[in-house]
């Protein structure tokens, strides 16, 4: 069996990624792997960074995302960003699942916890989950009446990438919301601030970072100063080729019409396995390293490019996304040329994609070759 749209996990290049964030930060990492690791399927990336030694906890959004995980068989820390819900109180257990708490609520629920600590959050200017500062007294009463083992704290940025003032601004609060601590005779083993775009910020009394987007291969900014490989590649198929007349018009509602007689040809990609619709006569695919303009409206299934001055044949391969050559498509710029960003293009890609994990050095022209090498998800 064969697919008509499937995606190629490169092990080795998220490796030299998380060397890459490694050397640069130089502190804990805690690989973020919620929304299945960005699209890339949490259950084979967590098994890999489960054995990667620079990866000290891995986190998910939900309690179900981190079932899956245990299921799996896997043994990190797992942190849940997303906090607790009453109704999940079995499910931490079960599962052995840390949560980030955000309010006294949720703080109430955790002695009904058998896990080994918590991460207490802070809202130092996101303004989504976490404490405000001012809870701070409440908070240090609490823990210590109840015994609570405050594993970690941690806030987050919302704009580390375009907003350095927040940003700064955002790390002094820490700092003061961490001194606090200390002088209340807390030693708390994890303190965490920083995302990816955040990396570039001096943060000392931070020991962990929480990275998930370089870890996948796409840098927060362009200027970012940690160049990255883009893990997963993205591909399908030519399934047909014809010709068109001057005068045609293509795909619904007929967005694009020739302007001369011109060969195209069908692709087995469409909004369906992620390809945003935005991209419907604007977007390119690249096809033996050459640029396949995408013609007329993307459609559910399907998407339709022209092959003028492309040598192809029916049945070959398709980059959506990834490299060919010297000619790179990455995650960046079709959330440029959609106007959004990466995580969204990333996380779109579907289910019926087939995930492909990719664990040696193998060459991207055998196809076959390549699947006989590698696991399927
Ligand atoms: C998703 C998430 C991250 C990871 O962000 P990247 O920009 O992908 O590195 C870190 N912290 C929290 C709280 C998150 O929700």
């Amino acid at each position: 069996m064969d697919y008509r749209s499937w995606a190629e996990i490169d092990l080795e290049k998220l490796d030299k990624n998380i060397k890459k964030v490694f050397s640069y930060v130089d502190k804990d990492i805690f690989a973020v792997v919620k929304a299945d690791a960005y699209g890339h399927g949490a259950v084979e990336i967590s098994r890999y960074l489960d054995k990667n030694p620079y990866i000290s906890k891995l986190c998910v959004a939900t309690a179900e995302e981190g079932r899956e995980l245990r299921d799996a068989g896997i043994s990190k820390d797992i942190l849940v960003l997303g906090g607790i819900l009453p109704e999940e109180i079995s499910y931490f257990n079960k599962y052995n699942l840390k949560p980030v708490i955000s309010d006294f609520k949720q703080l109430s629920l955790v002695s009904e916890l058998n896990c080994k600590g918590v991460h207490i959050k802070f809202d130092t200017g996101m303004h989504r989950l976490g404490f405000y500062k001012d809870s701070l007294p409440d908070i240090v009463r609490f823990v210590k009446e109840k015994g609570i083992y405050v594993e970690g704290i941690m806030s987050h940025f919302p704009s580390a990438d375009i907003d350095r003032k927040l940003t700064e601004y955002q790390i002094k609060e820490f700092k003061e919301i961490y001194i606090f601590f200390l002088e209340k005779g807390f030693k708390i083993p994890f303190i965490h601030i920083q995302n990816s775009a955040g990396l570039v910020y001096k943060c000392d009394f931070c020991n962990a970072v929480r990275v998930g987007l370089l870890l996948y291969g796409e840098k927060p900014t362009d200027n970012f100063p940690v160049s990255v490989e883009t893990v997963m590649s993205v591909k399908a198929k030519v399934i047909l080729k014809k010709k068109l007349k001057k005068g045609d018009r293509v795909s619904y509602c007929g967005t694009f019409e020739a302007s001369k007689d011109m060969e195209i040809g069908v692709v087995s990609f469409g909004y369906a396995d992620g390809l945003p619709r935005d991209l419907s006569n604007k977007g390119y695919f690249l096809i033996n390293g050459k640029k396949a303009k995408i013609l007329g409206n993307v459609t559910m299934d399907m998407t339709i490019v022209d092959l003028t001055d492309i040598d192809v044949k029916e049945g070959d391969p398709v980059l959506i996304i990834g490299k060919d050559g010297y000619r790179e498509i990455r995650f960046s710029d079709v959330a440029r040329a959609c106007n959004t960003i990466p995580y969204e293009i990333m996380c779109r890609i579907s289910k019926r994609v087939k995930r492909f994990i990719k664990k040696g050095n193998v060459s991207d022209e055998r196809e076959k070759a390549f699947k006989e090498n590698s696991i399927s998800v």
